[in-house]
């Protein structure tokens, strides 16, 4: 099963798929960690990527294309991918499909976790002092949160029309979340 887990920044993806993975022994393919990595590292990626992240806007296309390319020819994460922070925009929900069907597979659920701007506000402002990340200060969370209700939140109307969407209220406990992600994971 390979499924997407959708959310503003700070709306608890990486908590609900570290989660998933752990019991349903999956692998996260979180975009934006593998773009830190690349900045932490000093690579030439990571040169050219930093000033996009730390202004909270998206990198191009292409460069996630190529790093998602990588997850899903590999035959050891074959079915078994959490897209988190990916895909972010209609091209790249589209190119997503043109990969996954290229190796004869695709998606099986999209998770929507919905949260408030208020609890965002404060969960990033609890993981600011928690993880330190450069795009976590209060101005580029906003900007952050504006490039998703922009550009990714109409991406659920497209995974709504294919049947795969499921929303789940973000806002409640992270036990009561797990235990309801687990339930329709369990259906598939
Ligand atoms: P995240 O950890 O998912 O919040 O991503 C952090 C940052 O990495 C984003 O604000 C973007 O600048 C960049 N990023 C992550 N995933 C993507 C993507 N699929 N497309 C473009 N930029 C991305």
């Amino acid at each position: 099963m390979n499924l997407i887990i959708f959310g503003p920044p700070g709306a608890g993806k990486g908590t609900q798929a570290d989660f998933i993975v752990n019991k349903f022994n999956l692998y996260q393919l979180s975009t934006g960690k593998i773009l830190r990595n690349e900045i932490k590292n000093k690579t030439k990626l990571g040169e050219e990527i930093s000033t996009i992240i730390n202004s909270g806007t998206l990198v191009s296309d292409d460069i996630v294309k190529k790093l998602v390319k990588n997850f899903i020819s590999d035959n050891k994460y074959k079915g078994r991918l959490i897209f988190d922070g990916y895909p972010r925009n209609l091209i790249q929900a589209k190119t997503l499909n043109e990969l996954l069907s290229k190796y004869n597979q695709k998606i099986d659920l999209v998770l929507k976790l919905s949260v408030s701007l208020e609890t965002i506000k404060k969960r990033i402002s609890e993981r600011r002092s928690l993880e330190n990340r450069a795009d976590d200060s209060e101005v580029i969370a906003i900007k952050r949160y504006n490039t998703y209700e922009k550009t990714t939140e109409p991406l659920i109307d497209y995974y709504k029309k294919l049947n795969l969407l499921k929303v789940i209220d973000g806002e409640r406990s992270i036990d009561q979340i797990n235990k309801e992600i687990s339930d329709i994971i369990a259906l598939i």
